[in-house]
């Protein structure tokens, strides 16, 4: 998709919003909800979604809605790091599909970086089980509670 469209209502984070699909949940707020990627690109990759918008991307996020999103990507960023304790901290987003975005409701990447580790592929293999991604997401919890 490019740049610039409609918000498509079912797009999969819209249906995690309304919870009509299932995520491993490690936070959420009144203005936020953050759960684990399931095709991480390494251990520990959070998704911070905003709530309540049809911000397909960063451009369109509301100016007044952006500062509280914000401090929820921060704080689930701090939570992650303290939680994971990683060599360095990766946290970025897509705008329009020649750019990477492959889901069109605006989302962060919180994704902990290892020195010297490369990194999985973007939004691709299989996807991880809930088996393996819960004692991350617990460990995240715990940092945030
Ligand atoms: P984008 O490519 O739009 O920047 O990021 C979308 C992200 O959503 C990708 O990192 C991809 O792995 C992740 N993803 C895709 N489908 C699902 C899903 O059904 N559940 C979860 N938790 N993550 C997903």
């Amino acid at each position: 998709m490019a740049l610039h469209g409609t918000y498509d209502p079912d797009n999969i984070f819209a249906k995690i919003l309304r919870g009509e699909l299932p995520c491993i949940k490690v936070y959420e707020d009144d203005v936020a909800l953050a759960f684990m990627d399931i095709f991480p690109q390494s251990e520990g990759h959070t998704l911070v979604i905003p709530k309540d918008v049809t911000a397909r991307n960063f451009l369109e996020m509301p100016g007044d809605k952006l500062g509280p999103y914000m401090a929820s990507v921060q704080k689930v960023a701090q939570g992650v790091a303290s939680a994971l304790e990683p060599d360095g901290l990766l946290v970025t987003q897509f705008n329009g599909a020649p750019a990477g975005q492959t889901v069109f409701h605006l989302h962060f990447h919180i994704i902990p970086r290892g020195e010297g580790a490369q990194l999985k592929p973007h939004a691709s293999g299989g996807p991880r089980p809930a088996e393996e991604l819960e004692p991350i997401a617990e460990k995240i919890r715990a940092a945030l509670a």
